[in-house]
């Protein structure tokens, strides 16, 4: 999500865990200004892309879709939930990029 009452880095917060954009936080954008940070990604990753398990059939932050996928919902802020399918995208988008120091969970 944006803050728009604040600028620089701020202005850039994770939907999953309401931190803002650091140079050691990654981010990846979804629609609306939906952000998934690494660390969040990390986690969600873990929990839902390599078990499977989740909740399914829910609204994703990201995609805005209700898709039968498993979903990794924040503990923080369970409103905010990731589909498998945006998991799998936004950590094929932080690899990707070398500087953001993200790797996928073994
Ligand atoms: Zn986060
Ligand atoms: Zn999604």
């Amino acid at each position: 999500m944006h803050d728009p009452t604040r600028t620089g880095n701020e202005f850039f917060v994770c939907d999953f865990c309401r931190r803002h954009w650091a140079t050691d936080r990654p981010m990846v954008e979804g629609h609306q200004g939906s952000l998934i940070c690494g660390p969040c990604l990390t986690t969600a990753y873990a929990t839902v892309v390599n078990p499977a398990q989740g909740d399914a059939g829910a609204r994703c932050t990201m995609c805005l879709e209700a898709r039968p996928d498993n979903h990794w919902a924040s503990p923080a802020h369970p409103d905010a939930r990731i589909c498998a399918r945006c998991i799998r995208q936004a950590a094929g988008t932080l690899s990707k990029d070398t500087e953001s120091g993200w790797w996928r969970p073994a």
